[in-house]
């Protein structure tokens, strides 16, 4: 274990080995990606040939058996280069996968998340709702049982992946007559049964060469033994699965910042004015050490919740507090990235502008700014008794 970084030998090994391939097939691509003239998918199927979708994931499953701690790693990489990429590529391999590798039967792992891991599958999370974004508690999908399947019909909206998606995991209500707490059941969908529908793509703010819809179930059968986890043990699976994919998406953010930094240290490194490299005055220099110093805080709280998670223990506290930090930092670092840029910045010719849309999303989805703050408050009350 190296202090400096808090990474093992192996850790960074690893790290740079990404880095090269991020470099060698991501990089001369990524503005194709984000002018839509390059389907992201064609290129994150490399990426899960060469294991970088399955870290976490054991090799039977068609992972490589690191662990969410080098997820992290990969993570950060692509989304130094290309978040949208990114985003894509997480909405499968962390956001579907990950909760049917923590749940899923031997079955279901060998049908769903090896496809998904090695790349040949793409798969989608299905929380949200037109009536239910924050309060998933008020899911409305509904699933009936028929014999020996359930009868889904509801809406989703704001699906990553999900007009392209093979697989849907499904978020429902089994017992209409409980708390929605005890009555919601997973189920993984396949996307080509009869009854699924894309209603419409979104056209976004970022995050471009992903593609977010909305989606239509009308009486989409699904068989009994795709329930992912226990029958009404719903709530269970989406809350365990929220702190894997809030340390993936600190990891996300945390690459943006690190980006939109080394565009400021360069361009405040060439750029003079009043016959000075700008970085010369305290008033941009100083911006430089603030989002280093953010940078490296929310990197940290991220591999924290990562080894937490890891070591097999509850993160919800860290993982909120990693997601939310690193979030907030990496608008921050880009907004004041594009600051240092000046008018340059504010243009299509710099990627700055590109880091603040993407990063704007991101106090948003996987758990607004404002639920966040609210779940880390009511763990710190717990941890008080009070
Ligand atoms: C590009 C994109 C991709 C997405 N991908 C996915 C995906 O793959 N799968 C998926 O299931 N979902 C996805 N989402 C949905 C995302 O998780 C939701 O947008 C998010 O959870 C917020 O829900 P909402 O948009 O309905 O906002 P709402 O819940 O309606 O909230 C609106 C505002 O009210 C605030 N608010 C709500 N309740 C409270 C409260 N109790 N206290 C204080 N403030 C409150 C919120 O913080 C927010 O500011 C995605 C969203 C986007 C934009």
């Amino acid at each position: 274990m190296t202090i400096l970084s808090f990474l093992t030998e192996d850790e960074i090994k690893f790290q740079q080995k990404v880095r090269d391939f991020v470099q060698r097939n991501l990089v001369p691509v990524a503005e194709d990606i984000e002018q839509g003239k390059l389907e992201a998918w064609d290129v994150i199927r490399k990426f899960g040939k060469a294991g970088y979708l399955g870290s976490r994931y054991p090799s039977e499953y068609g992972g490589i058996g690191k662990g969410l701690m080098y997820e992290v790693l990969v993570t950060e990489e692509i989304c130094a280069v290309h978040a949208g990429f990114d985003m894509a590529r997480v909405a499968s391999c962390i956001l579907f996968a990950h909760p049917v590798f923590e749940f899923g039967t031997v079955a279901q792992k060998k049908k769903y998340l090896k496809p998904v891991a090695k790349g040949e599958r793409i798969g989608a999370l299905g929380i949200t709702e037109p009536n239910v974004g924050s309060d998933v508690a008020g899911t409305e999908t509904r699933a009936e049982k028929q014999d020996d399947s359930y009868i889904i019909n509801g809406e989703k909206r704001f699906i990553t992946n999900g007009p392209i998606a093979d697989y849907l995991l499904c978020y429902t209500v089994t017992d209409p007559k409980v708390k929605a707490k005890q009555g919601m059941t997973a189920f993984i969908v396949e996307t080509k049964s009869k009854g699924f529908e894309v209603v419409e793509e979104y056209d976004l703010l970022g995050m471009h060469g992903a593609h977010v819809g909305r989606l239509a179930l009308n009486d989409v059968e699904v068989p009994e033994e795709n329930i992912l986890g226990e029958h009404n043990g719903g709530f269970r699976v989406v809350m365990a699965g929220l702190d894997a994919e809030r340390t993936i998406l600190a990891a996300e953010m945390n690459g943006v910042a690190r980006a939109a930094m080394e565009e400021a240290i360069h361009y405040s490194n060439f750029r003079v004015q009043f016959r000075r490299k700008i970085r010369e005055f305290e008033g941009i220099s100083f911006k430089i050490a603030d989002m280093a110093m953010k940078l490296e805080a929310a990197r940290l709280l991220t591999f924290k919740a990562a080894r937490m998670i890891d070591a097999g223990q509850r993160a919800t506290k860290d993982a909120a507090i990693a997601k939310l930090y690193a979030c907030e930092k990496a608008i921050e670092s880009a907004t004041e990235a594009l600051q240092v840029l000046g008018g340059i910045g504010y243009t299509k010719q710099k990627p700055v502008e590109r880091f603040l849309r993407d990063a704007r999303l991101m106090t948003i989805g996987g758990g607004t700014a404002e639920i966040l703050r609210y779940l880390i408050q009511r763990e710190v009350f717990k941890e008080y008794d009070l």
